[in-house]
Formats: C-alpha cells, sequence, structure tokens
C-alpha cells in the first residue's frame, strides 16, 4: 500500500477496497513503527485521525465523497490548527494551542482529508536541513546520517518514507522544493496569492507560500485544487479562479518551449549535471524545444534574499516578548527583562541571528544600503523572469546543487548553508510558482529538477511534470534506508 499514489489510495477508498480507518492505521502503524528513526513528527494526532476516519467511513457509505474524504495528511506544524499543539519548531511555541484553524487546514478538513500529525520543520521554517528545529533534527529516509532539507524536511521526509501519503508545506525560500528534491518526492510551491496564509505563522510575508508534498505530479494538482483560491482573511490572496489543476495537468498539451538557464549550469557539480543532460534528453524526446535562457541576477538572488527575510521576520517575530505571544521567562524583575529573557530562552540561534541581521538591515543609515539594494535587486530579478517568459513557457533546471548532505556537516558554516537555496530563492523574490519532482540519482540519492512557470502557470508545470512521470520512473524509487 505504501507504494501507491494519493490518487489511486483515493480509489481504493471510494471503491470500498479499503476503509478510511483502515488506511488511517496503516499510517500511523508506519509512524509508530519508523518515526523513532526519522523524528518527522513534532505530534502525532492518532485520537483524532481515527475519529476523523470514522466519520470519513460513514460519510463514503452514504456516497457523500469530497475531494479527499479519507484521505490520511500530514500537516506542518508551521500552520494553526485549532486545539492542537502548533510549534513553528520552536521552544518559543512549544505549548502554543492556537484557537483557530490556519485556512490551508481549514480547506482541507472542508475537502474531508485526515490529519495525522504535525510535522518537524526548521525553526520559525528558517534553514535548509532541519537541523535548527528546538524538537531535534529530522534524518533523511535514503540514509539515516543525511538531512532531509528544510525546512519542510519532517513533511518530506514523511510522505518519502511513507508515512503518509501527501503533507503541507511552506515556501519563503525553496523549503518545499528543496526537502523534495533531496527525499526524492514532488513539492509544489504555487505562485504567491495562489493559496492563502491566513494562520500559517509568517517567517518573511512577502515571501511565504504555502504549498504541499505528495509522491507524483497529479496528486499534487489534485492538493493544490483543495487549498488554492481567495481569502478575505488574506488581503493578498488572488481572486483568480481555481482551475481544476488535476483536469487541466491530465489535458493540457505538454509545454513546448523550455528554457534553462545558463547561470544554472555553470559551476554545477559533476554527478548532478550528468543527471540533468540525461532529463534533456528525455524532454528532446517528447518534443520538447530546450532554449538557453540567462537569468543574470539570479546569481544574486540569494544575497537579495538574506536581506529581505531577515528584515521581514525580524518585524513579524517581535510580537513573540513573553507578553502578546509565545514563551515566558520566569523570576523577572522588570518588563525590560521580560522581554529580554523570554526572547532569549524561547528562539533558537538561527532565529536569533535573522533578526539580528534583519533589524541591522532596517535600521537608520543601513537601510539604504542593504534593504533597498535587496530591493532593487528583487525588481530586477522579476523582470529578468518577465522577459525570459515572453519567449519560453516554462524554466527548469536542478532544485538543488547537490544530493542531501550529511547532519553536522553545513551547521558552523551558515553562508555553505544559505547556498543550499541558491535555485529556489529567486522564484520566491519574483513571487513565481515552482515544482521539484525527482529526476535521477546520484551515489543513491534523489536529485530534483525543478520546472519554474510564469505566474498562475501552475497546469503547465504539473502537465510538464505528469508527462515526464509517464515516461521517466524515478518517483516510483523508494529509499532505501529504513529497512
Ligand atoms: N532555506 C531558506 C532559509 O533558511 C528558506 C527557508 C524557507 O523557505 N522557509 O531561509
Amino acid at each position: 500500500m505504501n507504494e501507491k499514489t494519493l490518487i489511486e489510495l483515493r480509489e481504493d477508498i471510494r471503491s470500498k477496497e479499503i476503509s478510511s480507518t483502515e488506511l488511517t492505521k496503516f499510517y500511523l502503524d508506519r509512524i509508530k513503527k519508523y518515526d523513532n528513526k526519522l523524528n518527522s513528527f513534532i505530534t502525532v494526532t492518532e485520537e483524532h485521525a481515527l475519529e476523523r476516519a470514522k466519520i470519513a467511513d460513514l460519510k463514503i457509505a452514504k456516497g457523500e465523497v469530497k475531494k479527499l474524504t479519507g484521505i490520511p495528511i500530514a500537516q506542518k506544524d508551521i500552520f494553526c490548527t485549532k486545539g492542537i499543539k502548533t510549534t513553528c519548531g520552536s521552544k518559543m511555541l512549544s505549548n502554543f494551542i492556537s484557537p483557530y484553524d490556519a485556512t490551508v487546514i481549514e480547506r482541507l478538513n472542508e475537502e474531508g482529508s485526515i490529519m495525522i500529525g504535525k510535522t518537524n520543520m526548521d525553526e520559525f521554517a528558517m534553514g535548509s536541513s532541519n537541523e535548527t528545529s528546538y524538537f531535534g533534527n529530522v534524518h533523511n529516509p535514503w540514509d539515516l546520517e543525511c538531512v532531509p532539507g528544510g525546512s519542510s524536511g519532517g513533511s518530506a521526509a514523511s510522505v518519502a518514507a511513507s508515512l503518509a501519503p501527501c503533507a503541507t508545506g511552506t515556501d519563503t525560500g525553496g523549503s518545499i522544493r528543496q526537502p523534495a528534491s533531496l527525499t526524492g518526492i514532488c513539492g509544489l510551491k504555487p505562485t504567491y496569492g495562489r493559496v492563502s496564509r491566513y494562520g500559517m505563522i509568517a517567517f518573511a510575508s512577502s515571501l511565504d507560500q504555502a504549498g504541499i508534498f505528495a509522491k507524483t505530479a497529479e496528486d499534487c494538482a489534485l492538493l493544490l485544487s483543495c487549498i488554492s483560491g481567495y481569502d478575505r482573511k488574506d488581503s493578498t490572496s488572488s481572486k483568480k479562479d481555481v482551475p481544476d489543476y488535476l483536469e487541466e495537468c491530465r489535458n493540457l498539451d505538454v509545454p513546448k518551449k523550455i528554457g534553462v538557464p545558463i547561470e544554472f549550469l555553470q559551476n554545477l557539480d559533476e554527478g548532478v549535471a550528468k543527471v540533468f543532460q540525461e532529463v534533456l534528453r528525455e524532454l528532446k524526446s517528447m518534443n520538447c524545444e530546450i532554449v538557453d535562457i540567462s537569468l543574470k541576477s539570479s546569481k544574486l538572488g540569494v544575497s537579495a534574499y538574506q536581506v529581505v527575510a531577515p528584515a521581514e521576520c525580524s518585524s513579524n517575530l517581535s510580537r513573540y516578548d513573553g507578553v502578546r505571544f509565545g514563551h515566558r521567562a520566569d523570576n523577572v524583575k522588570d518588563i525590560l527583562e521580560l522581554y529580554k529573557k523570554s526572547r532569549s530562552e524561547g528562539f533558537g540561534n538561527e532565529v536569533k541571528r535573522r533578526i539580528l541581521v534583519g533589524t541591522y538591515a532596517l535600521s537608520t543609515g543601513y537601510y539604504d544600503a542593504y534593504y533597498l539594494k535587496a530591493q532593487k535587486i528583487r525588481s530586477l530579478i522579476s523582470s529578468e523572469f518577465n522577459a525570459a517568459f515572453k519567449n519560453v513557457d516554462l524554466i527548469i533546471g536542478p532544485t538543488a546543487p547537490d544530493v542531501a548532505f550529511k547532519i553536522g556537516e553545513k551547521t558552523s558554516d551558515p553562508i555553505a548553508m544559505y547556498l543550499s537555496d541558491v535555485y529556489t530563492v529567486s522564484t520566491n523574490l519574483a513571487g513565481l510558482p515552482a515544482i521539484s519532482i525527482p529526476m535521477g540519482l546520484k551515489n543513491d540519492l534523489p536529485l530534483g529538477l525543478q520546472i519554474i512557470g510564469n505566474h498562475f502557470q501552475e497546469s503547465q508545470i504539473l502537465s510538464l511534470a505528469r508527462q515526464f512521470q509517464e515516461v521517466t520512473d524515478w518517483h516510483k524509487k523508494q529509499p532505501s534506508g529504513l529497512k
């Protein structure tokens, strides 16, 4: 059963081959069996899940099925869940129980899905390896000594290890696509504004976007239809109609003209380049035209991102002061000490580093030198993408510079860690949608192919991804590290 896709499981449930309760128990059992090795969940919501599964079975018996009725799902612990702990991977929120559901959670609930747990993540989604979580690092199911990527590493590892058929994630600079690449699954970051951010704990609000993980492009299409759409509680959410992404990605012709940024291939690791060349051959045999393009400013993406994201986080995280939100320190003599002690105790090192950098970049005298400059680079990156999309339908490249690295390998070198996002941050800065799908193996570890589309062109991305998965079977490879 763990080899089945979400859509296959949905068929099995609808044809009553399996009940939702049986399916939910199957995944809960796998969590019990394997998660002590992976640490991909912060909270397992067994009781809640079994209750919901019972209700789903009653509905199925009456023929009342919605898009995801009876399907278990793992939720990143950045989404507020009513009555169930939401930690954001931080000591700061380690006891936080939200009084409401995030819109993404609400919509997935409405479609009948069943939350089986809240997944581990880098603290406040800051990280590329899942080593900054207060709840310990997550292990990659392909090699337990390696990181799963971050920040949505728990979600990615849980889907890769079939502890859940699908999961939610968030992507501010690559946190869905990079862990999808490192764990050999599909991860989709939609266009900025396609999915409501209400109830999703804020990191960098102009970049944050909710998305999903699953084993196939079709599964991602189905999930995207469930979570997308306008939400009056998020004024940046788009009013554009939500298409039936599954239908569209099945019926669209394969997008013809695919651009490959020359900058993405410069200094590329030899093994990754070899796998990518193989992909290009495959795409040509699918009648795609591959054209070289240039995204000159993408080289500056990480630098601009590492100013914009910390600047926004320094403001967003100011609410955690032990009074309004978050951990509250004991034994303090005045309010200033309360703020200081609560924040010192509640935040981990990476979060503190970002707050310091962000506050500095926004301070008088440095604002023009750093923040304004970063925003100018952001505009340049956007206009280069716009120009590129006048000439090509989609843009592709490797998702990450290499396969999963060893736990601890980059923790003492933040710059090396930040460079894990070199191919993903530009799309966030430009607000574009992109997916990572498995494209091959290097040293028995998975590598992801990134497909970037123009704003709101998710169907085109999914269509190419789906057709690639028709002629290749990289997405069917199972991790070997859990035996
Ligand atoms: N790895 C990036 C960072 O640490 C991106 C994180 C994210 O997308 N949430 O900021």
